[in-house]
């Protein structure tokens, strides 16, 4: 080790690099892991589907769109979970005696999470907790610096993600504490190039954070012709589900929920009946999965073989393009068609240092009848998977 050290200080003073600088070491460069956290199961769990973004008429800009509307919607979709994020700062931070003490706050299907959108000047953002929690303090220190909102946030024991990170109320703080990023915002799939771009920086440089959707709804159909507003064609076009974030859940808990999203065993579809995107890799090429999106191994130095899933609504002969991430590049494109779409690859992680690969799906659009305009705005965009990841450093 020390011999190639003393090779590679050479050869950097023979490139002509300032003097002086021959005795510098990183301490924070890339050295083999200790050890990573082990594998969950990958069959015991359940997935569940549900949407991480809606407004109701606790958000004053909403139209027609009381809990009691999203909610029996989703119950109607077959969602597991749902996230009511009205934004904060229309109730000056007190969600707790308004979005969630509405006595329509109930569901006997759907996992109801508490949230709100925390809607600062500095950015948007959604916190997520399976039991309520003090959202005033939340509220209450979001013009401080981050070193104090980081520390309120992590008092408080909640999910905290990144909304719509970039262009308006583009999400202003640091990343390093947000579990989640809202990779896709809305039915409108092509406005979220930049959000996938600042996700691609964030994984790159060592930070494991999940991406997930929200639909950002915030009108439903009016009950009667005479209670429409200018917003109200929105609704058949932007709603719950569009898109739709599912996720490997433990079990069907709001607190497996919020865990499953925390750990990335997530991916997001265009609507609740397009397929759903599933991601693993055989660590040992023995024919077995060993883990899925979400996870973090340790790199052998070996190959690794990965498979990437559709699962649902396949139409017949329908051929849907794949493409594979590697490290936030462009890797590799591949074809999946037939009953259970399904393509594997090979690769191997190099040994010292972190490589993540994530995947995206496009192919013909599913049916949404129920919110018919969205599937011209996603277009053929059909889901996108959470990033499988080697020698992320689990105390990073
Ligand atoms: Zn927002
Ligand atoms: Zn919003």
């Amino acid at each position: 080790m020390r011999a190639l050290l003393a090779g590679l200080i050479m050869a950097s003073c023979i490139g002509g690099s300032a003097q002086g600088q021959t005795d510098h070491v990183n301490p924070w460069a890339p050295t083999e892991l200790r050890k990573v956290l082990p594998i969950a199961s990958l069959t015991e769990g359940v997935w569940l589907k549900g949407d991480l973004h809606n407004h109701s008429r606790h958000s004053k800009e909403s139209s027609n769109n009381p809990e009691a509307k999203i909610i029996s919607f989703a119950e109607s979709v077959g969602m597991g979970y749902l996230c009511i994020s009205d934004h904060d700062n229309h109730v000056n931070g007190d969600v707790a005696h308004n979005t969630w003490s509405d006595p329509e706050f109930k569901s006997n299907s759907v996992l109801l999470l508490y949230c709100a959108e925390w809607t600062t000047t500095r950015g948007h953002g959604t916190a997520i907790s399976a039991v309520p929690y003090d959202h005033q303090k939340l509220y209450d220190v979001r013009d401080q610096r981050d070193i104090v909102v980081g520390a309120v946030k992590k008092e408080l024991g909640i999910h905290l993600s990144a909304n719509h990170p970039s262009g308006k109320d583009h999400f202003g703080y640091s990343y390093d504490m947000v579990d989640s990023i809202e990779v896709w915002n809305s039915a409108v799939w092509p406005k979220n190039a930049n959000a996938i771009m600042i996700w691609d920086d964030m994984l790159s440089s060592g930070r494991k954070l999940t991406g997930r959707g929200g639909s950002d709804e915030h009108h439903g159909i009016p009950d009667t012709p005479d209670k429409a507003t200018k917003n109200s064609y929105q609704a058949t076009s932007n709603y719950v589900g569009t898109p739709t974030t599912w996720l490997f859940s433990k079990e069907k808990t709001s607190q497996a929920v919020v865990d499953a999203l925390t750990n990335g065993r997530v991916s997001v579809s265009a609507n609740p009946y397009a397929p759903r995107v599933e991601f693993y890799a055989d660590l040992d090429q023995d024919g077995r999965m060993d883990m899925m999106m979400g996870d973090n191994a340790k790199s052998t130095g070996r190959p690794v073989k990965f498979r990437v899933q559709l699962t649902g609504n396949i139409a017949a002969d329908t051929a849907y393009t794949i493409k594979v991430v590697k490290d936030g590049n462009p890797f590799m494109t591949l074809e999946a068609k037939g009953k259970t779409p399904t393509a594997e690859f090979t690769d191997t992680p190099i040994a010292i240092g972190r490589t993540y690969y994530r995947v995206e799906v496009t192919g013909p659009p599913t049916d949404y009848p129920q919110v018919p305009g969205s599937m011209k705005l996603s277009g053929n965009m059909i889901g996108l998977s959470n990033p499988i990841y080697f020698n992320f450093d689990p105390n990073f």
